[in-house]
Order: C-alpha cells, then sequence, then structure tokens
C-alpha cells in the first residue's frame, strides 16, 4: 500500500501533524528509530511513578489553542514548575522572584529589590551581546554568579560569553513572591503520563517501531508520496555540509526505597563542581501518588549530565549560536530542493523549541498543506 504521507519520528511533532493529517483524510504512516513513541517525552511507568525517560517535560503555553489541543488527548495535572536552585548547599528560589532576592540580598520590597539590580546592572553599558551580558543586565552580577554561570556553563559546555543572549530570556525575572517557572496561563502534566498521550494522538494510525528511516530511505521513500522527516536535518543530508552541533544529555536513574528525596520534582545544582545540572524526583510532578490515589511509598529519582553530542548520541538540544545558524542556513537550502520532504520539529527546524511551540508548528504546517 502506499500512503500519502510518512512521517519520520513518533514525537510530538510527528503525532500531531499524522493526527491532522489522518482526521483531513489522508493516509499516514508513521516510524520511528526507537521502539517507543513519544520521542523525548516519552515517560515509562516504575513504581506506579510516569517517569520523564528523556528528561522532565512540564507542560505550559499561553495559546489556548494548543492547550485545547492537547486537552483533547489527556487530562492535564494542576502542577506548577517551580525549580529549588542550590548553590553549595544554599537554597534559592526560582526563577528570579522577590523569594530569591530575599535569600541573596536580605531585601524585602520590590523597591529594594530593583534598587539592587538597578545598581549591579550598571556595568553593563549598550545592547548585551552574549548570555553573561544579558543575564548580568536583567539580575546583576551577584545572580549572575551563583545561579547562572556555572548552570550554564555545565548545560552548554561554553562560556556564557560564547552563548546567544536569548537563552536567558526564557526565564522571567518577578519583582513578586510568584515562583511559578514559567509566565504561561496554562500548565500541567498529563495524567497517566506522555506517552499515553501521544498513543491517544496516534490512535487507529498505522506506526511501526525501531526502523530506521536513514538506513531504509529508498523502501521507506517509495511507500508514500510526500515525507515528513522530524529526525536531525544534518543527519538526513548525510551531515554532508558538516555537523550541526547538538547539547546531548545523559542520565541516572535510581530507584530509592525511601517516599521523598528532595521534596520537590526540580533541583538545579548551580554550582560549576557538582557534576550533575539538575536531579528530578518524577512523583512530584503527580503529587506523590499513583493514578488511584495511592502514596507511592518509593521515589525515582534522575541525576541529569550534560554533554556535547557526537555521532550516535541522542541530540537534545540545537546549540543556536552563530556558526550553526549558519550551517544551517546552508541545509535549510538542500532542504528547499528537496520537494517530496517537509522538515519539522526542535531537531528538523534546528530551533530550541518548547512542546507548545513544537504542536504550534505542526498545527501550522498541517494546516497549510489542506
Ligand atoms: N538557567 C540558569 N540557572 C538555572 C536554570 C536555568 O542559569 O538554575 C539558564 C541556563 O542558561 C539554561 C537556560 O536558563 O540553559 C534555560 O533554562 P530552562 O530551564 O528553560 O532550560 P530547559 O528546561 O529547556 O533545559
Amino acid at each position: 500500500m502506499t500512503y500519502d504521507y510518512l512521517i519520520v519520528g513518533a514525537g510530538l511533532y510527528g503525532a500531531v501533524a499524522a493526527r491532522e493529517l489522518k482526521e483531513a483524510g489522508r493516509s499516514v504512516l508513521v516510524i520511528d528509530r526507537r521502539g517507543n513513541v513519544g520521542g523525548n517525552v516519552y515517560t515509562e511507568k516504575i513504581c506506579g511513578i510516569n517517569v520523564h525517560m528523556y528528561g522532565a517535560h512540564i507542560f505550559h503555553t499561553n495559546d489556548k489553542k494548543v492547550w485545547e489541543y492537547v486537552n483533547r488527548f489527556a487530562e492535564f495535572n494542576r502542577f506548577t514548575n517551580s525549580p529549588v536552585a542550590n548553590y553549595k548547599g544554599e537554597l534559592y528560589s526560582l526563577p528570579f522572584n522577590m523569594y530569591t532576592f530575599n535569600k541573596m540580598w536580605g531585601v524585602t520590597s520590590p523597591d529594594e529589590a530593583e534598587a539592587k539590580i538597578d545598581e549591579q546592572r550598571r556595568e553593563i553599558t549598550g545592547e548585551p551581546r552574549n548570555l553573561e551580558e544579558q543575564a548580568i543586565s536583567l539580575v546583576g552580577r551577584d545572580i549572575y554568579e551563583k545561579l547562572i554561570k556555572g548552570y550554564t556553563e555545565k548545560q552548554w559546555g561554553r562560556d556564557c560569553k560564547e552563548l546567544p543572549a536569548f537563552i536567558i530570556k526564557r526565564l522571567p525575572v518577578r519583582l513578586t513572591y510568584d515562583n511559578n517557572y514559567f509566565n504561561a496561563l496554562y500548565q500541567g502534566i498529563p495524567v497517566g503520563g506522555y506517552t499515553r498521550m501521544v498513543a491517544n494522538m496516534l490512535d487507529g494510525i498505522d506506526t511501526e517501531l525501531n526502523v530506521d528511516y536513514l538506513e531504509h530511505r529508498d523502501e521507506y521513500d517509495a511507500k508514500a508520496d510526500k515525507v515528513i522527516y522530524t529526525g536531525a536535518i544534518d543527519a538526513f543530508f548525510g551531515y554532508r555540509l558538516g555537523y550541526l552541533e547538538y547539547r546531548s544529555v545523559r542520565f541516572e536513574n535510581e530507584t530509592l526505597d525511601i517516599s521523598n528525596y528532595q521534596g520537590n520534582a526540580a533541583v538545579n545544582y548551580t554550582d560549576r563542581e557538582t557534576p550533575w545540572t539538575r536531579i528530578i524526583e518524577h512523583k512530584w510532578f503527580e503529587f506523590g501518588r499513583d493514578e488511584d490515589g495511592n502514596d507511592i511509598p518509593q521515589t525515582v529519582i534522575s541525576r541529569e549530565y550534560s554533554s556535547e553530542w557526537k555521532p550516535g548520541d541522542e541530540p537534545y538540544y540545537p546549540v543556536n549560536d552563530e556558526r550553526n545558524a549558519k550551517l544551517y542556513g546552508k541545509y535549510l537550502e538542500l532542504a528547499a530542493k528537496e520537494s517530496k520532504v517537509i522538515f519539522g520539529g526542535r531537531l528538523g527546524e534546528y530551533k530550541y523549541y518548547d512542546m507548545d511551540q513544537v504542536i504550534a508548528s505542526a498545527l501550522k504546517m498541517t494546516a497549510d498543506l489542506r
């Protein structure tokens, strides 16, 4: 049988595209290299806890259409992300808010906090040219040194002076006692895990797992009129113009026979010396209870180690600096000549997308196809 669309990758982008095309009456085949659907939002149940196997994913969006869309496939709980930063045993509230400023400087009023930040940001004059300058101009040097520098350099493996400013603008700065990490109207975790949500999106759609498209390209290309490719764009072209850089992440998962390890879903280790960037305690995404509402006596934690991607590793984060932006531009020129193929998603578009942006991008792409 030939399909209208072959979709390479059963992550969020692929699953949303598949669902939309199927509902528009097209025939769709989805394939994935891994043995499971969900891509990097894949969750696996361990001791009744939905473990985020490829790193913590907290769904948040300001886009009502996207929020309503995901709610068709899962019920969302009321989880609100408020990570704690651990700097050499000193604990700070994240994102940067009045609790953080109080702990850092002893200030209690927004005016005092603002005055402190203003005094410290003066060292930056003109438009910030990199992440370091951007961070200091947002929150001052003290917070930069204790809560940003070490974490960022571990996460990206690069000096903060060599990173683009936009990365730190992801984090809100607030002069209120509000430690919700995201400035989003809607937020939560899908009850039952992300895997179930993605499986619901793919319900009734032909899906083949453990298939490496790049190794069986001719065979699979012959099965469909068009291809939607959500893997890494440089891999698609056999890296012929050179490698795009990615950051990869390694997780050390541990199941512990205690009910509470760190009292919060995410603790960031913001010093340079601790080798991991953060520890996730997955049960707190679901308030420590299983789906029947019972307290879970064990806990599962993941230490997260960031590393430079090399061939064979899983790519997680595109490194959106100048060199890579240029190279990606050249790959885009090659992509434009592939009339049968549409490139999409975090890897296909080489963008530091959040989940809601991935979904919005897939919805737009499929709407344009119709
Ligand atoms: N960041 C930081 N300290 C923290 C958390 C984040 O300096 O405790 C910076 C860091 O540069 C990171 C960026 O903020 O790359 C974006 O963080 P976010 O939590 O959005 O990253 P993600 O959850 O996508 O890994």
